[in-house]
């Protein structure tokens, strides 16, 4: 018998998800107090503005543009004393920076646009979108973070913006990742998707919630598909995962066994939830469904979920 896992395909299922092409090397353990400082320093650098949930693109060559150099940024007011090393691309040093001017005050060869629409859309490279979903999960969280969570006093940023340390009372502070679970219920013939009450019109997807302390990824997958589907899982599989930069989640795509069918949907969650059958769902996939029903688009870890199923024997 032979070690299987080695044999595993190149690009494994989570390198197809949006936010999943990020190359910088972070190489996390060079993080020093002065990190941002030296990088501000070094001609090399470029840097991501962003700024209430939204990257600053510069306008070029009938696309966009999201780096600037240190210099180029100034107008733009960057709070560089905020700002956050992601780390070293083969051009150099890469940076995150608070931008002072709010959208409205923007030249008109800036556009500032949020970051789902960035990704949708598909404005900028993987790579470039990688690295505005760090940045962005950190900044965000730099931001909900100011005060010490121990004694309330302000906490100051450390480790190139990896770390807040406490100057009262010394507990260092570290950034979050929010896991959260995505499932998609299936057997050979039919899956489960759910509507939430925010989506857009027709689209259906994979059921999902956060993570719970004490919850096995495993755990929380049966929990949160018998919570909102009244379906109780049997074996549960991990597929994929997803950086998802609202605010600093990880997503963590999962394929459930159901054990029964009368599906009880929570309808303070969802307004609908049923099963679909494959050709159904593959016309959703492609957009081609008769009642106009869709699934999530390319870049969502649930269109892949979904897509893996359908394309599954
Ligand atoms: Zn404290």
């Amino acid at each position: 018998m032979s070690f299987r896992l080695f044999d595993a395909p190149l690009r494994e299922p989570s390198q197809f998800v949006g936010f999943a092409g990020n190359t910088i090397d972070r190489q996390s353990e060079n993080r020093a107090d002065d990190s941002v400082d030296k990088a501000l320093a070094d001609p090399t650098t470029r840097l991501l503005l962003m700024n209430g949930g939204r990257l600053y693109l510069k306008l070029a060559d009938g696309g966009f543009d999201p780096w600037y150099r240190v210099a180029e940024s100034q107008p733009f007011e960057p709070s560089f004393d905020q700002g956050v090393l992601l780390g070293f691309s083969e051009q150099g040093p890469v940076l995150a920076v608070l931008a002072g001017i709010d959208a409205e005050r923007l030249p008109e060869t800036v556009k500032a646009i949020d970051y789902r629409s960035v990704y949708m859309q598909g404005l900028i490279d993987e790579a470039a979108a990688g690295a505005m979903a760090q940045g962005a999960a950190l900044l965000a969280w730099h931001a909900s973070h100011r005060f010490c969570s121990k004694c309330g006093s302000e906490s100051q940023m450390r480790a190139g913006g990896y770390k807040r340390h406490c100057p009262n009372c010394g507990t260092e502070h570290f950034p979050r990742t929010d896991p959260v679970a995505i499932m998609l219920t299936a057997t050979r013939e039919k899956c489960l998707l759910g509507r939430g009450r925010h989506f857009a019109p027709g689209m259906y997807s994979a059921l999902a919630g956060f993570i719970e302390p004490g919850e096995t990824i495993e755990a929380a997958v049966r929990r949160e598909t018998l919570e909102e589907a009244g379906i109780r899982l049997g074996r549960v599989v991990y597929h994929a995962s997803q950086p998802w930069p609202f605010p600093y989640s990880l997503m963590i795509g999962c394929f459930g066994e159901p054990l029964n069918e009368d599906i009880q949907a929570d309808l303070n969650e969802l307004e609908d939830c049923r099963w679909f059958l494959r050709d159904e769902v593959r016309l959703m996939l492609d957009r081609t469904h008769p009642d106009t029903l869709v699934t999530p688009p390319k870049g969502a870890i649930a269109h892949y979920l979904i897509r893996a199923w359908v394309d599954s024997e």
